[in-house]
C-alpha cells in the first residue's frame, strides 16, 4: 500500500504539473476550469441484458475546454483527487444531471443514474448532504440513484465510509462496488460495507471467451453476488460473444461500447428514444 501511494503520489505530481505547464500566465489552470465549471456529464447506457433494454446509465466526467477540446477523466482526476477539487466537480456535475436529464427520468421511473464517488468523499459525511440537497424534489427520485465507490482508492475509515453508505441507502439510492476484483478492498470491502450492486471491471470482461482463468474470475464474482442477494452490472462489453456469455451466466446488466459510448445529455436522450421505439 505504502509503494502503491508513492506511486501514486508521483502519477499527482506528474500530472499536475503537466497542467499547470499548460497556463501561460502562472495561474492555476485547474482552478480556474473549476470555478468556470468546464467539467461536463457524459452519459454511458447501461442495457439490461434480459430485455435488450435501457435499464440507465453511469455518469462520466469530461473536461469540455474553451476551445470545445475534450479531456478525459485519465489526464485529470489524480490531480482533482489530490487537491480535494474532485468533490466540487462531483456536485457540479450532480447538479448539471438534473438540469439535464431530470425529465427524462421522470418519464421513465425504473432508470438508474449511477454517479462515480471517490475515496474522499468518505472522509466526512458532507457527501450526504450534498446529495439530498441535489436531487431532493429535483425530478431525479432517490431511489434512482446509484453511488459507485472504485476498490482502486484505499478507503481511509472504513466504520465511517459505512455510516456513510446506510446513510446514502436509507435515502433510497443503491451503492454499488466499482472495478471489483482490481484493487485493494475487495472481498473485504463487500463484508464490511454493504453494497447492492457488484460492477465487474473491463479488464475481466474483455478476456471472457479467450481465457479460462478469466471466465472463472467473472463466473466466481457472479455466485458471490448471487448468493448475496446483489445485482451485477458487466462493464466494457464490447462483442456479442461476450454478451451470450454473460447472458448464459444470468449476469442482468451490463455497458459497454457495442451497446454505446458515453453520450453527451442530447445524445443519451436521443439513443433511449430510439431504442424505446425498436
Ligand atoms: P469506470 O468508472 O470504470 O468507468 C468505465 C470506463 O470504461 C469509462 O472510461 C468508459 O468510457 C469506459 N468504457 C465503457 N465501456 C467500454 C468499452 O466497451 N470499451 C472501452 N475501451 N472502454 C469502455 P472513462 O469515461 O474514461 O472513465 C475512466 C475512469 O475515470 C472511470 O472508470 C472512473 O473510475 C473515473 N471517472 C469517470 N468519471 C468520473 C467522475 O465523475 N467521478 C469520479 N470520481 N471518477 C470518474
Ligand atoms: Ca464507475
Ligand atoms: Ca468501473
Ligand atoms: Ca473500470
Amino acid at each position: 500500500a505504502m509503494i502503491g501511494s508513492i506511486f501514486f503520489g508521483v502519477i499527482t505530481l506528474l500530472v499536475g504539473m503537466w497542467i499547470s505547464l499548460q497556463n501561460n500566465d502562472g495561474s492555476d489552470e485547474f482552478s480556474r476550469a473549476v470555478a468556470a465549471q468546464e467539467f461536463y456529464p457524459y452519459y454511458q447506457p447501461v442495457i439490461d441484458l434480459t430485455t435488450g433494454k435501457v435499464a440507465g446509465c453511469e455518469v462520466l466526467v469530461r473536461w469540455i475546454r474553451d476551445d470545445g477540446s475534450i479531456v478525459p477523466p485519465g489526464a485529470f482526476l489524480p490531480y482533482a483527487e489530490a487537491t480535494g477539487l474532485i468533490r466540487e466537480i462531483t456536485r457540479q456535475l450532480m447538479a448539471k444531471t438534473v438540469d439535464e436529464v431530470a425529465a427524462l427520468y421522470e418519464r421513465h421511473p425504473d432508470f438508474k443514474l449511477s454517479i462515480n464517488l471517490t475515496a474522499s468523499h468518505f472522509d466526512n459525511t458532507d457527501i450526504i448532504s450534498e446529495i439530498r440537497e441535489t436531487y431532493l424534489g429535483s425530478g431525479i427520485d432517490f431511489r434512482q440513484l446509484v453511488f459507485e465507490v472504485t476498490e482502486q482508492h484505499p478507503l481511509r475509515d472504513l466504520e465511517l465510509s459505512h455510516q456513510i453508505i446506510k446513510e446514502i441507502q436509507a435515502m433510497g439510492a443503491a451503492m454499488a462496488l466499482d472495478d471489483a476484483g482490481t484493487g485493494h478492498g475487495g472481498l473485504a470491502y463487500l463484508q464490511k460495507l454493504g453494497f447492492d450492486i457488484i460492477k465487474i471491471d473491463k479488464m475481466f470482461i474483455d478476456r471472457v471467451c479467450f481465457d479460462v482463468t478469466s471466465e472463472t474470475i467473472v463466473h466466481s464474482l457472479y455466485d458471490i453476488a448471487d448468493r448475496l442477494g446483489l445485482k451485477m452490472i458487466a462493464e466494457g462489453v464490447d462483442s456479442e460473444d461476450q454478451i451470450a456469455y454473460l447472458r448464459g451466466l444470468g449476469v442482468t446488466y451490463a455497458q459497454g461500447f457495442i451497446f454505446a459510448k458515453p453520450l453527451p445529455a442530447a445524445d443519451f436522450i436521443a439513443y433511449v428514444e430510439k431504442m424505446a421505439d425498436a
